[in-house]
């Protein structure tokens, strides 16, 4: 994707960019190019952006460790300000928490949004299927009753450093 070069944005058509987006990000692994649109617009003190894009990721289950694949999707907008000599504008807006700012003449890179974006979308808790069943039932059994060998060799270690520290 070409990056948007701010100044030029403000002298087209109602100072909007729409793009329409079917391509791999190179920083995000994804299964199948990110699709959808993505639109800027120059508001004179700020840039407004927003997308409606969606791809396909292949994650790894936190409960049964198989992987599988997981739709990602991001319907966002943001509002990115131009920076300015002034402090005021600063000093206006720091309630709302920090603020992404542009350089009113430079480029914005629709690509590295775009992942920042997908990105915030990443599922915190990875599930593969909401009837996972989770590691084998008998493999996690064994390993509580404490008949697993490694939870032995764990003892015998235990043992070792607690001799080791008697005088
Ligand atoms: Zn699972």
């Amino acid at each position: 994707m070409d990056a948007i070069y701010i100044p030029q944005l403000e002298k087209a058509r109602q100072q909007t960019e729409l793009i329409n987006v079917n391509e791999c990000l190179t920083s995000l692994d994804s299964l199948t190019p990110v699709k959808g649109q993505l639109k800027a617009v120059h508001q004179g003190n700020y840039l407004q952006v927003s997308a409606q894009v969606e791809t396909i990721v292949t994650l790894t289950c936190d409960r049964c460790l198989q992987q599988y694949n997981h739709r990602l999707a991001a319907d966002v907008a943001e509002m990115l300000w131009f920076e300015t000599d002034g402090a005021d504008l600063e000093a206006e807006i720091t309630l709302e928490g920090p603020v992404e700012t542009i350089s009113p003449q430079g480029y914005f890179e629709p690509d590295d949004w775009l992942y920042q974006q997908l990105c915030l979308q990443w599922p915190q808790c990875q599930i593969c299927s909401s009837d996972c069943k989770g590691m084998d039932q008998e493999l996690m059994a064994t390993g509580y009753q404490g008949n697993d060998h490694r939870w032995a060799a764990l003892e015998a270690l235990k043992r070792t450093l607690v001799d080791s520290q008697e005088p």
